[in-house]
């Protein structure tokens, strides 16, 4: 076994070692039960840990992550978890967390075949082409890869808004509102995008959902 192998399963004994110091109940509250206010969706780099980059204890944060946070509507996985999340746990808070320097956000931005991968950066590509005319404009492509990661985000937030699950609670009168963050992998800080939305209002009437 490799060396990285054991030390992980050490770490894990150190861990609970270290949380029963604390509180011998650790464990045993929690295996009572989750009640997390948070949602969070972001990126499967192993660079962008949702717990750790907002100090969130276990139990507080329930997490989605797939390549560039995407939220695809017909992707069953992101639909149950965001089921789940808003009708079984009534989180109050969507976290859809990017972070610059993303590879699939800069796959999405190039033409090399890296595989099956290409199918879901298409999605990626998608965005890039409503934003084609902003995003060609801007020269520098590190600038241009930092907007487009943030673009991304943006719509990703607007997508779940746009889900019948989001909309349903509101409709209901649910507390749930809806962020876009991007991490900077260099610094450790998240920018909030100021991308908020608590209603189907701001979205184009096309996707307002009637119930
Ligand atoms: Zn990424």
């Amino acid at each position: 076994m490799s060396d990285f192998y054991k030390k992980i399963l050490e770490n894990n004994k150190k861990w609970v070692e270290e949380k029963l110091a604390i509180d011998k109940d650790f464990f045993k509250d929690l295996a009572k039960g989750q009640n997390p206010p948070l949602l969070w969706i972001g990126c499967s780099d192993s660079r962008v840990p949702a717990n750790e980059i907002i100090g969130a204890a276990p139990g507080e944060v329930f997490v989605h992550r797939n390549i560039a946070n995407m939220v695809i509507h017909s992707d069953m996985n992101m639909l149950s978890v965001l089921d789940y999340a808003v009708n079984a746990l009534k989180i109050k808070h969507i976290i859809v967390c990017g972070h610059y320097g993303c590879g699939g956000v800069k796959a999405a931005m190039g033409n090399e075949s890296i595989g099956i991968i290409d199918n879901w950066i298409r999605h990626i590509k998608d965005i890039y082409r409503y934003h084609q005319t902003y995003l060609d404009s801007i020269i520098d492509e590190k600038e241009r890869f930092n907007k487009f990661v943030e673009i991304n985000v943006k719509e990703q937030v607007y997508d779940l808004a746009k889900t019948s699950i989001v909309q349903a609670a509101w409709k209901s009168g649910q507390e749930l509102s809806i962020h876009g963050w991007v991490y900077g992998l260099n610094s450790g800080y998240v920018t909030d995008l100021d991308v908020n939305i608590d209603s189907n209002e701001k979205l184009d009437n096309v996707y307002q959902l009637k119930f």
